[in-house]
């Protein structure tokens, strides 16, 4: 797949969702474009192929479909970070606030890798509060979370600093809403 291949075109934007004023980057429309879902999942390999790691942590849901074809290419555990009450074993959670809301996360405790290099996946960072609170309950499990990918990003909505200092790599930036 070419290096410029043009994401955006494939990017779906749907103002006023789920609310009056966001304007929501849909990557359903990522999902049913073959070359565009090869090209993210080809660049995820290219990006972190070299990098020691543990495991990898997606976040519910949509984190899911990008972390799961880059943990096979991989070959790594893929761990799920999944909304409040959906996980049946022991869990550590934490509450966090979103763009629009707020919301609690979970992670199985035994999924935790103590010790080890665990890299964060969602499809979209924006406040990167939900990047922040993953990254908490790895740190309080006992992991070291080693960076943040996410198909895209808002940089406006500063989550950097949210993140403090945790590596967040992208495909598409944003820059407005
Ligand atoms: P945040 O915690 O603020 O970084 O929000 C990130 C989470 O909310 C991700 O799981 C995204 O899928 C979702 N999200 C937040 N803002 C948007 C947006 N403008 N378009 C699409 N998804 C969004």
């Amino acid at each position: 797949m070419a290096e410029r291949f043009n994401l955006d075109d494939a990017i779906r934007k749907v103002p006023d969702f789920p609310k009056k004023g966001i304007l929501f980057y849909d990557i359903t429309s990522v999902l049913t474009d073959p070359d565009a879902f090869r090209y993210c999942v080809d660049s995820m390999v290219k990006l972190y192929k070299g990098e020691r790691l543990d495991a990898v942590a997606a976040i519910e849901s949509r984190g899911f479909l990008f972390a799961a074809p880059l943990c096979d290419r991989l070959g790594l555990p893929l761990i799920l970070v999944r909304k409040k009450g959906k996980l049946p074993g022991k869990t550590r959670s934490k509450k966090y606030a979103l763009e629009y809301g707020e919301a609690e996360i979970e992670i199985h405790e035994a999924d935790i890798p103590a010790g080890g290099r665990v890299l964060i996946i969602d499809d979209l960072i924006a406040t990167g509060g939900t990047v922040k609170a993953a990254a908490d309950i790895l740190v309080e499990g006992g992991a070291t979370p080693i960076g943040v990918f996410s198909v895209i990003g808002l940089p406006f909505l500063q989550y950097e600093k949210a993140l403090a200092g945790l590596p967040v790599k992208t495909l598409i930036e944003y820059f407005g809403e």
